[in-house]
């Protein structure tokens, strides 16, 4: 391999082991944020499901005690008239038919709540459950990170190193040209199979193949700019 190629070479490695270890802690930390994140959302929709419930059941006990009283007053005014002792025999039928109107729309209202009631309790046991799998991914997730890491990091300090050294014996003529690849994210190093660049498939010409292995020069592929190797 040409010197000046192996220098180049040594450059990538660091950069692309520490693209590696990069991606890998990002995906760590990331799927970790949005477990957390999707917990938060969780338990404030739980929070909400039980509000609702506990309104719910306040609405369902004052209408059950308010059903009592009219109930109540309905024997009453039926005794009344019964027994003929009502002082104003059609005022007590009149208020008997309005009675039963109440009473009427008060059992509509609590047979809604108690569908309401099951619908809250149903949500609730769902996001419950939902809440449980989440809770052991973000288990696992921070199990993982506190697992990767330290070792992450020490491999980070390691590369990081490395590439100063790299970075320092580095070709300068061709410190733009790697510069630009890194930035458009492309290999810096390519293969050719068969005059073929196996990056991008374009032809690389016979005499750029040969003088490459044979280390005479450095070339790259005349379409993704990637250093050829030998
Ligand atoms: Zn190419």
């Amino acid at each position: 391999m040409h010197p000046t190629l192996v220098l180049i070479s040594n450059l990538w490695q660091c950069d692309a082991s520490i693209d590696r270890l990069k991606a890998e802690f990002d995906s760590l930390i990331g799927g970790l944020n949005r477990a957390t994140a999707e917990l938060a959302e969780l338990d404030k929709k739980l929070e909400a499901v039980k509000t609702r419930a506990a309104a719910y059941s306040k609405e369902e006990r004052e209408k059950t005690r308010e059903s009592e009283e009219l109930q109540e007053r309905r024997k009453n005014t039926q005794r009344m008239i019964d027994t003929g002792t009502s002082p104003n025999y059609a005022a007590s039928e009149r208020q008997l038919a309005q009675i039963a109107g109440l009473l009427d729309g008060l059992d509509t209202r609590l047979l809604e709540l108690m569908d309401l009631q099951e619908t809250a309790a149903k949500e609730k046991k769902e996001l419950e459950k939902e809440r449980e799998k989440v809770a052991a991914t973000r288990e696992q997730l921070a199990a993982a990170r506190s697992v990767r890491e330290a070792p992450l990091r020490a491999e980070m300090t390691t590369w990081l190193a490395k590439k100063e050294l790299a970075a320092k014996e580095f070709p300068r003529e061709w410190n733009g040209h790697y510069e630009e690849l890194r930035r458009k994210r492309r290999p810096a190093l390519v293969n050719v199979v068969d005059g073929i660049c196996s990056s991008c498939q374009m032809l690389v010409t016979p005499q750029r193949v040969v003088e490459t292995m044979m280390g005479r020069a450095v070339h790259v592929c005349p379409g993704c700019q990637g250093f050829l190797l030998p």
